[in-house]
């Protein structure tokens, strides 16, 4: 079950309980048309459970983010359907809460007023999206900070406010694409950490992008395995760890076992993508 922080956004709450499953059905994604059309997405079937945490693990450029997009609503499968709590998805919606790598803050603004944007837009009064937003900028430890502008912050703090920001319109998945992929190794572990337990509190379904095998092993319930480019999901592997989980687990065998089993899939992966290129 959900633990929502107190005070909850104004009006009915979504109920997010058994909410967030994500079901793709047979998607394949293309883009351009004719001579110039590409294929980033082969045909994918995926379904993700209610409060479940999946990596999607991949080589640079094999259609991570744009499987990520499609689920978010900002591209249109070529074929099949994403569908959301059996929802067909087909735009953006406040059910998905996207994290991006760069930060996309709105620089003008406090970083209190990123995190109420979004209750803002969805009617709340300034009083009650101002209480969401100190409520979830105190989730990410970032209470202090509500009347910095995001210049003014590390890149791991303006980052936190991201997360803030896109959990502040209590989203039922959140989508998020190497969010951490700028940062210094020691900012992402604390990030990892933080954003576990978030997950924990908040149960919800979280879609991570990573290229990162040890990211993927450490933070994920599912690290799914994308092949080169076109991408499809090759591998389902569930790191046999327990939770709450601590960096410290890293030296624990099955930790070690699901990197290895990561890294002999990916291995193998390339080995073949190599081999098809040569033919
Ligand atoms: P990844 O996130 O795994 O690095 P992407 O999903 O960004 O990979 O890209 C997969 C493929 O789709 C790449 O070949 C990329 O150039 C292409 N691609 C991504 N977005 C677009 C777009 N909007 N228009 C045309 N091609 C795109
Ligand atoms: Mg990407």
């Amino acid at each position: 079950m959900r633990d929502l922080p107190e005070p909850i956004r104004p009006g009915t709450p979504r109920d997010s309980g058994g909410k967030g499953a994500i079901d793709i059905d047979g998607v394949s994604i293309v883009f351009g048309h004719g001579d110039a059309a590409h294929t980033a997405v082969e045909t994918t079937s995926l379904r993700v459970e209610p409060g479940e945490f999946v990596c999607i693990l991949g080589p640079s450029g094999c259609g991570k983010s744009t499987l990520l997009n499609a689920v978010a609503g900002y591209v249109t499968p070529h074929t099949g359907e994403v569908r959301v709590d059996d929802t067909p998805v087909r735009k953006p919606g406040p059910d998905r809460g996207m994290v991006f790598q760069q930060y996309s803050l709105l620089p003008w603004k406090t970083v209190r007023d990123n995190v109420a944007f979004g209750p803002l837009m969805a009617g709340a009064s300034p009083t009650e999206a101002g209480a969401v937003a100190n409520t979830f900028l105190n989730m990410v430890g970032l209470k202090k900070f509500g009347s910095r502008y995001p210049t003014e912050l590390s890149g791991g703090m303006q980052q936190r406010v991201g997360i803030a920001r896109a959990l502040a319109n209590y989203p039922s998945v959140l989508l998020m694409d190497e969010p951490f992929g700028a940062l210094d190794a020691q900012t992402r572990l604390v990030m990892q950490e933080n954003l576990l337990e978030i997950w924990r509190k908040f149960g919800i379904t979280v879609m991570f992008v990573t290229h990162d095998v040890d990211e993927a092993v450490f933070l994920a319930d599912r690290v799914l395995i994308m092949s080169a480019a076109p991408g499809r999901i090759i591998e389902d592997i569930r790191p046999a760890l327990p939770r709450p989980r601590s960096t410290d687990m890293v030296a624990l065998p099955p930790y070690i076992a699901a990197r290895q089993q990561c890294h002999e899939v990916i291995r193998a992966e390339s080995r073949r993508a190599f081999a098809e290129q040569n033919l």
